[in-house]
């Protein structure tokens, strides 16, 4: 296996890799759509890789999926205490509108 590196983020992945490990770019080969095999591979060696590189690939899916949603959620908490404090202040600002039109209807009455 001879070496190269990702033309994204320029780290070293082993060719034949279909998505970088590092940062998950899809790898393009010159002229073919899939990754040049070796030809001593066997093809049990590559229903197994093929397999692994699947499960490889559905446990990093499932990694970037959570921590989509992970950000999801901080913005959504975020966006709730933004929202709990423009509330906040609205009602405190409201508040000391209704003492001032109750002092002010106070002095009028007397
Ligand atoms: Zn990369």
């Amino acid at each position: 296996m001879s070496s190269m590196y990702c033309p994204h983020c320029g780290k070293l992945i082993e060719e034949g890799d279909i998505y970088c490990r590092h940062c998950g770019t899809k790898i393009s080969y010159p002229g073919e759509e899939e990754p040049p095999k070796s030809f001593e591979e066997d093809p049990i060696d590559q229903t197994f890789s093929h397999l692994k590189e699947m499960q490889r690939q559905s446990i990093l899916h499932k990694e970037r999926m959570m921590a989509a949603k992970a950000k999801q959620r901080q913005h959504d908490q975020e966006t709730a205490q933004q929202t709990a404090q423009q509330g906040g202040i609205v009602l405190i600002v409201f508040a000391i509108y209704l003492t001032i039109i109750l002092v002010v209807t106070e002095i009028y009455i007397h």
